[in-house]
């Protein structure tokens, strides 16, 4: 952290660096297209020689018309990837001294948008996929999950006898209509999937997956010994719910942990903080603006998603 705020102690410095990761092989002016050699005016905006327009480095992206210094926002992205088992709005409000915890949970919500790089390349090779319920009554969970059941599918990629990269996605129900297009978006074609025998997954074979099939054949095995990798993510996943957020999430929110779970669990070797901040950023970069409302429609589930089935 101190190394961070001496680095980034300024708007200006932070702005040099967003505009290495935005236009990474050189200036390229949003209006005009051209290439030229941009003047900085104001420490603010970059100006276009050819068309005379004021870029800004921010408009765009997720901090686009902040009210934030950026240095602020910094801060708060390197406490995000330095918390090694997720972050929470209460621990964010408190390192940076925040006024208000919905502050702070619209930050944190910001910045989870950015943990999903656009157009991220799909998972290959074999790949388990399994739905499951999160959250409602858990073994051993005495009161303090407050979110209601909530259907998800995983995907799993097989590394060795360990995990790769993994998938997820709140589903409205576990049919071919909601689980085969979560397949398309996320395996490549020509993968093998390996599925447990449930209608919803008949349709495979005909969209270029090879499709293997894993029935319970003795009374004594059980799903988990079928496909033991989506369920040890799911394991995980359910420890760092109730860990870190205490149980505390809203069916309306979980897309957003998903995306943070998978943000981290995908990264999880990586021992370089620093190149988790830098791949944060440079996502920040490239995802758009979001204001507090549309945080809110969207986890309202206004925008046609339908849960808790
Ligand atoms: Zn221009």
């Amino acid at each position: 952290m101190p190394e961070l705020e001496k680095r980034f102690s300024t708007e200006e410095a932070c702005r040099a660096y967003l505009s290495q990761l935005r236009w990474a092989d050189g200036f390229c002016c949003p209006r005009c297209g051209s290439r030229k050699e941009p003047w900085p005016v104001r420490g603010t905006y970059l100006q276009c020689p050819a068309c005379a327009h004021h870029a800004s480095v921010t408009a765009g992206t997720i901090f686009e018309r902040t009210r934030t210094p950026l240095p602020i926002w910094f801060r708060a992205i390197w406490w995000v990837v330095t918390q090694k088992n997720g972050a929470s709005a209460l621990g964010l409000q408190r390192v940076l001294g925040l006024g208000s915890y919905e502050t702070a949970w619209t930050w944190l919500h910001k910045i989870r948008r950015a943990m999903v790089r656009p157009g991220r390349d799909r998972l290959s090779g074999h790949i388990e996929v399994d739905e499951t319920y999160l959250g409602g009554k858990e073994e051993g969970v005495h009161g303090r999950e407050t979110f209601k059941k909530a259907l998800i599918v995983v995907a799993t990629q097989e590394d060795g006898n360990g995990i790769g990269r993994i998938r997820m996605r709140r589903i409205p129900e576990a049919s071919a209509k909601s689980l085969l297009p979560f397949v398309e978006d996320v395996i490549e074609p020509g993968s093998t999937i390996h599925t447990d025998g449930w209608l919803g997954y008949v349709g495979l074979a005909a969209r270029g997956y090879a499709h293997e099939v894993s029935v319970l054949k003795r009374s004594k095995a059980s799903a988990s010994d079928l496909l033991p990798r989506v369920h040890r993510v799911v394991s995980l996943l359910k420890r760092w719910i109730l860990g870190t957020h205490h149980g505390a999430v809203s069916p309306d929110h979980l897309d957003y942990y998903l995306d943070e779970f998978t943000f981290r669990f995908n990264r999880r070797s990586s021992r370089s903080r620093g190149k988790l901040f830098y791949r944060l950023l440079q996502n920040a970069m490239a995802v758009g603006p979001v204001a507090y409302k549309d945080i809110i429609k969207s986890v309202r589930g206004s925008g046609g998603r339908n849960h808790n089935p």
